[in-house]
């Protein structure tokens, strides 16, 4: 029976209990599914090593020698067994302390040993090591690369280990090797040069050499990121075909801001701009994702675009994460539409907006008074009804969560059009992956004259040399950002850090004013605290990262992380970003413990080096990996990724996704013969795209 049909539970050393373990810990039904699960590593069992060539804990060797003598220690559970194992030059000793009794050594016997060594009082020991006598050692156990393959706690327990894993998978060789099925086309195979589907199989299980382990791992990988971009690539086709509202005119709101400005946008924002107006005269829905780092000046572009649909007689909303980001887009918003005068009403509709005073404004958006929106979540609930939404703008959409749904236009024939912003830059291969489904645009450009940050990394000890340098800001007229963590599991602890960072900074500068904000204050006294740092009112601002993103407050130059080390990548740059704002010299002071792990180090040394958010959310991936790359976590991720790898694989990414491209252009439906295949094997794999005319 071919492999795709064949039953997990009928596969040789399989049987019914471990088919039922195989199928709930790894969703593995067919022999096929089994093979689909690659390994994660492999090890190099045609190389010998000598003892004194072993240089680190990581890699497994094998060695051949001899054991010279062995004694036990201990009693009953305490039992241990300590041997010497001898290269003929060196010697290293092995360890057992389970399974004593089953371990039967010979002197004067050649052995191989193989195992992972590890390091104790400057010696290299082996713990548990396999060790075979070498006349039954048989050739395929030195041959070349051996699999090792992910196994759970739940597995191990009926002894599905890996070795059990690839006894299994090895039993499938000879029928995979009669050939199985390619879910990739022949032209595609050759025009990428890739392995068929049953060499690469073949090979990423048990490779004749390194080469053929890689080939097979990127047709692999290729396979699984081309099936992700052809899902997200259909999709973007199917939603562009929607009809979409056609927004051909550059009115008198949009001019008067243009003309009122008192700087010149920047040729990146013009381009975006353009690039946006394009979609919104289509006839087409726009969707978009447009992209900037901290500070490029991607709310007055989301304004102006809000504008462009107003003058075409559109309503608009701009969504925000929190009620801080929601309240201070509205001021921003109505401090650059002063000059408009009445032409543009704009409301704030967030969870703190009482029920009296929702009716207002739940009348001015179904009678169309209301142009412009600016809300938290609360814009998504069923009262709030349109007259003529346009277009909806989505800022940092990764909090919302990609599960978010709502239902601002199901009423609606025509989807509005939709702009998302994200809060920082992401990863080019990210954003094809999360994103891939929108069109993109970049601002890649800061305001002239922004003087970058210059970022400082110190540890907590020299607090005093900090303090007094806070001190020469603070005389220099400007003010103070003093940040803590919050991490949710502790809220409380987190509040007495914060609690006591407070005092402390009030005893260290008496002679200023202080304000605090942190996630558990009332709306009202968040807001008063806020706006009293906003109005130079106090110099010192302390708070829990509530402050991350959005807010705006140019005079303030320095911005102090504490305990940095317990904070993301992106979500230092974003802090960062909060000053650098004026015209002055601004500063980013990191305090981390002194003893730090290499990957604190690591993230804290990226901050001192670069001020560029690409930058800055590439080595984020790097050293986290896609899966923990904030955001990602929250929303996330729509794809689970088996194989590739998004912070190594972006050169099969884009070939995977001009493939998928080539193939969708020509026939966006999947609809001819030869592309069939394609469409099946998609509604097998079901990947879900973001709809994000659902998030709607
Ligand atoms: P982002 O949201 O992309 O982080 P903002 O929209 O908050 O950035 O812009 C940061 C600051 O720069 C704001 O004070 C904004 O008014 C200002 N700004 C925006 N565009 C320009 C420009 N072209 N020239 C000068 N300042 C600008
Ligand atoms: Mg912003």
């Amino acid at each position: 029976m071919e492999l795709a049909y064949r039953d997990i539970a009928y596969c040789k050393n399989v049987g019914a209990k471990r088919a039922d373990i195989l199928r709930s810990e790894l969703g593995v039904r067919t022999a096929m599914d089994m093979l689909r699960q690659y390994p994660y590593k492999y090890i190099d069992r045609s190389r010998f090593y000598r003892i004194a060539e072993i240089v680190d804990e990581d890699t497994y060797v094998q060695i051949i020698g001899e054991v010279t003598d062995w004694h036990t220690t201990g009693i009953g559970k305490a039992q241990r067994l300590i041997a010497t194992f001898n290269d003929g030059v060196h010697q290293c000793e092995l360890v057992w302390f389970r399974g004593v009794q089953y371990v039967k050594l010979q002197k004067h016997v050649k052995y191989l040993l193989f195992g992972k060594p590890s390091r104790f009082n400057h010696e290299y020991n082996f713990v548990h090591p396999d060790l075979t006598p070498w006349d039954k050692v048989t050739p395929e156990m030195t041959q070349g690369l051996e699999p090792y393959y992910n196994t759970t706690e739940k597995m191990k327990r009926i002894n599905l280990n890996s070795k059990a894993m690839r006894t299994i998978i090895a039993d499938l060789m000879p029928d995979l090797k009669a050939g199985v099925p390619d879910t990739i086309g022949v032209d595609v195979l050759q025009k990428y040069r890739l392995m068929s589907l049953t060499d690469s199989l073949i090979n990423v299980h048990f490779p004749r050499d390194t080469r053929s382990m890689q080939n097979a791992r990127a047709r692999l990988k290729f396979e699984e990121l081309f099936f992700i971009q052809l899902q997200l690539l259909r999709q973007m086709k199917k939603r562009e075909s929607n009809p979409g509202f056609v927004m051909p005119t550059v009115g008198s709101r949009f001019h008067g801001l243009y003309k009122a400005l008192p700087f010149e946008l920047t040729n990146a924002q013009k381009r975006v701009i353009r690039e946006i107006h394009e979609d919104l005269k289509s006839g087409h829905q726009m969707n978009r994702l447009l992209q900037g780092d901290v500070g490029s000046g991607k709310t007055l572009v989301a304004l102006l675009c809000c504008l462009l649909a107003v003058d075409n007689g559109y309503q608009t909303c701009i969504m925000a994460p929190t009620e801080i980001l929601a309240n201070q887009h509205y001021e921003t918003l109505k401090t650059f539409l002063a000059p408009l005068g009445d032409a543009v009403h704009v409301a704030l509709l967030t969870g703190s907006v009482s029920a009296k005073n929702r009716v207002p404004i739940h009348n001015g958006l179904m009678n169309g008074t209301i142009n412009i929106l600016i809300g938290t979540h609360a814009l998504l609930e069923d009262a709030v009804q349109w007259q003529n939404l346009g277009l909806v703008i989505i800022d940092e959409q990764h909090r919302f969560g990609v599960a978010q749904r709502a239902k601002l236009w199901t009423k609606n024939e025509t989807p509005p059009h939709i702009l998302v912003m994200t809060a920082t830059p992401i990863p080019r291969t990210l954003a094809m992956t999360i994103y891939g489904d929108l069109r993109v645009s970049v601002i890649d450009e800061l305001p002239p004259g922004r003087k970058p940050v210059q970022t400082i990394h110190y540890p907590l000890q020299r607090r005093a040399q900090v303090y007094s340098f806070v001190r020469k800001q603070i005389e220099a007229g400007r003010q103070v950002y003093v940040v803590y963590p919050l991490i949710k599991e502790s809220e409380k602890l987190d509040l007495e850090d914060l609690q006591n960072g407070f005092n402390e900074l009030c005893e260290a500068f008496p002679e200023y004013k202080i304000s605090m904000v942190h996630g558990q204050m009332k709306a009202a006294d968040k807001d008063l605290q806020m706006q009293r740092f906003i109005s130079g009112e106090t110099q010192i601002l302390v708070a829990t990262t509530v402050i991350e993103v959005g807010v705006n407050v140019p005079n303030a130059s320095v911005m102090i992380i504490q305990n940095a080390e317990r904070f993301g990548l992106s979500q230092l740059h974003q802090l960062r970003g909060r000053v650098g704002r004026g015209a002055d010299q601004s500063y980013c002071l990191l305090l981390t413990r002194t003893e730090l792990t290499k990957d604190t180090r690591q993230r804290m040394d990226v901050m001192v080096e670069t001020n560029d958010g690409f930058r800055v959310a590439e080595m984020d991936l790097k050293l986290r990996g896609a899966g923990d790359i904030e955001g990602t976590q929250q929303s996330g991720t729509p794809f689970d990724l088996h194989i590739a790898n998004l912070a190594t694989d972006g050169r099969l990414l884009e070939l995977a996704r001009a493939a998928a491209r080539e193939i969708v252009d020509a026939d966006p439906l999947l609809e001819d013969e030869m592309n069939r295949i394609y469409k099946r094997r998609l509604d097998t794999l079901r990947i879900e795209a973001h709809n994000w005319s659902d998030i709607s």
